[in-house]
């Protein structure tokens, strides 16, 4: 039986997630803190709640999708949160990128009013959420993780439990350092290839077919060949993440050399007021440097 499922943060990928769960035939209480995404979804079948403990207080599952770590503990553990409202049984999963390690504490927390929490960070852009074909990366623990799966289904494809909680986002930080340094790669290659005079469209074809061919290649063609980079994924959003990443590598002792470098070069487009630009969009810095803009 379709269960009420709570979902608190509409914004570029809530809202087709949300969409989704609603078409398939669940009832959903929706919460942001913008007004403008929550009367889309009630118009389109959600009941909505004025803060996150109301979510909280009408529903079996609740899920957040929010910006950041700080976003995340405000609404679970902050003033009128989610574990004001929670009852006892509570299935949470937070599918936002966030620190694994403010994950874990935020499920301690919640832990204490019988609340069971997953992290389930996505990979896949607006596109993989309004198509409902997400990766998602899941950590908790293996019972909660069952009785999730079916409303998991409706949202992704690839659905991986990778171990406890806070394992989802070590695999998301994994995953957004392989992105970060492919679309790199892709804009210094694509910027050479410029100054060189060959034709875009040709070279991604080529280069598509081979080794160097990448789901990034792939999705990304459009804005390479438009030379628009509309988001899709903000470097500012990306950012975080390089952050996040950085701060995790720290505590682990792994030094990144490359995604340091990546780092400065989406901290220089934040500079140069290119941060809610699609994280593709670190091509123009390169094209920049190179003397090869517009
Ligand atoms: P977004 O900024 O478009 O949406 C975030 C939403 O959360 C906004 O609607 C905002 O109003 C709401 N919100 C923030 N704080 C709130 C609060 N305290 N109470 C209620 N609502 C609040 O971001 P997004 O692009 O949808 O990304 C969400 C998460 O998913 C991020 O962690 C991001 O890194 C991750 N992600 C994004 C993409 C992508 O392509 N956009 C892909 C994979 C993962």
């Amino acid at each position: 039986m379709a269960q009420v499922i709570g979902f608190i943060g509409l914004g570029i990928m809530g809202r087709p997630m949300a969409k989704n769960l609603l078409k398939a035939g669940h009832a959903l209480v929706v919460h942001d803190r913008n007004r403008a995404p929550v009367d889309e979804l009630a118009k389109a079948g959600a009941r909505t709640a004025a803060s996150p403990r109301e979510v909280a207080r009408e529903c079996e599952v609740l899920i957040t999708m929010l910006p950041n770590s700080p976003d995340v503990e405000l609404v679970a553990l902050g003033p009128d949160g989610i574990v004001e409202g929670a009852r006892a049984g509570l299935v949470y999963a937070d599918m936002s990128t966030i620190s694994p390690i403010v994950s874990q504490k935020v499920g301690r927390a919640l832990a204490a009013k019988g609340v069971r929490m997953l992290d389930a960070p996505v990979s896949g852009g607006e596109k993989g959420a309004i198509d409902g074909v997400l990766s998602i990366m899941v950590g908790g623990e293996p019972d909660v993780f069952d009785a999730i799966l079916p409303i998991f289904q409706v949202m992704g494809k690839t659905i991986t439990r990778l171990g406890p909680l806070g394992f989802g986002g070590f695999t998301k930080l994994a995953n957004q350092i392989i992105v970060a340094v492919n679309l790199t790669a892709l804009g210094e290659a694509l910027t050479l290839a410029k100054k060189a005079g060959l034709d875009r469209e040709l070279l991604l074809t080529a280069l598509g077919g081979g080794l160097a061919g990448s789901k990034c290649l792939e999705q990304k063609r459009a804005n390479y060949l438009a030379g628009s980079y509309a988001p899709g994924f903000k470097i500012d959003l990306h950012y975080k993440d390089l952050g996040l990443i950085m701060e995790t590598a720290r505590e682990l002792g792994v030094p990144l050399p490359t995604t340091a470098v990546v780092q400065e070069l989406f901290s220089a487009l934040r500079v140069k007021g290119r941060g809610g630009l699609d994280h593709s969009a670190v091509i123009t810095l390169l094209e920049d440097l190179a003397g090869a803009s517009a």
